[in-house]
This record gives C-alpha cells, structure tokens and sequence, in this order.
C-alpha cells in the first residue's frame, strides 16, 4: 500500500469498515510511514473530537485515544490470525483423522476377506 491508496482508506478506518486484508496493509504501512502516521493521528483526533463533542464529554485525552485505538486496531488483527491459524489447524488435524478412519476401514476390509 502506497501513501495516495492509505490516504483514501483513512476514512474507512475510522469507521471500521476496512476488511481483514485492508487493516493489514493500513497498518503495515502506518507502522512504516511517519507522514502518514500523522496524517492518520489528524483525521483520528477531528474524527473522534467531533464525535465525542457530541456526547458533551469533556475530559479526554485525544492524542491517547488515538494510540489506545490503532492498539485495539493491531490486537484486533493479531486475534483474527490467531483464530485463523487455529481452523486451519483443526482442519489439517480432521483431514488426517479421517484418512486414518478410511485407512482402518481398508485393513478391516482386507483382513475380514
Ligand atoms: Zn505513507
């Protein structure tokens, strides 16, 4: 992902609506790209301060809310891998038990004749 496409996914990252693949990349190259970075901190301050301005709550720290939000962001992602790895390692692991089954089936059918 280069700075013009982060640019254009800036306001769907501040509604969630990037798909799994999209916050991946969004977060590679904010990891890695400090003007955007700032960028993104900008949008996320005025996004969020006009929200909040909204609910007449006065006492927070935008800056933070910013670093506890791509937080969520990073974690959220790291979850989803997580259980992805997970089904598809109880996938190989049904595969394998149910070759084991077929095999079994097949001694006994050898065997039994
Ligand atoms: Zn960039």
């Amino acid at each position: 992902m280069d700075c013009v496409e982060f640019d254009k996914k800036i306001n769907p990252y501040l509604h969630d609506e990037l798909s799994d693949e999209e916050l991946n990349e969004f977060l590679l190259h904010l990891a890695s790209c400090p003007k955007c970075s700032e960028e993104l901190e900008i949008n996320y301050i005025v996004n969020e301060g006009i929200r909040r301005l909204d609910r007449e709550k006065a006492d927070y720290n935008l800056s933070l809310a910013y670093t506890e939000s791509t937080e969520n962001s990073r974690r959220y992602l790291a979850r989803r891998k997580g259980t992805i790895r997970l089904s598809y390692i109880i996938g190989t692991l049904t595969f394998w038990c149910m070759l084991m089954v077929v095999f079994v089936y097949l001694r006994i059918l050898i065997m039994g004749s």
